[in-house]
């Protein structure tokens, strides 16, 4: 999956715009946090620096990502009332 560039990706450390490229997890927790939140792993290409950027308010992951989240919500609480009911 290739996401590109965004247009408004700007480096927070050096302040150029379009040096931002997408970087590769290294960890399993960066793999973590790239899976249950919306921040993309960056490296800028002109200074160096590597971090976490929510470049994009909404995208199909992002929809994606809340639905998932919240048909895991009424599962749960459909799971729990059914616990309930069998213990009332
Ligand atoms: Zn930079």
């Amino acid at each position: 999956m290739t996401l590109g560039n965004p247009p408004y990706s700007k480096c927070p450390s050096c302040k150029s715009e379009n040096t931002l490229r997408n970087s590769h997890t290294q960890s399993i927790s960066e793999k973590i946090i790239r899976t249950i939140t919306w921040y993309e792993l960056f490296r800028c290409s002109k200074c160096g620096w590597r971090g976490w950027k929510s470049n994009y308010l909404l995208s199909v992951r992002t929809v994606k990502k809340i639905f998932f989240y919240l048909l895991l919500m009424i599962l749960a609480s459909v799971i729990v009332f059914n616990i309930l009911k069998m213990v009332i």
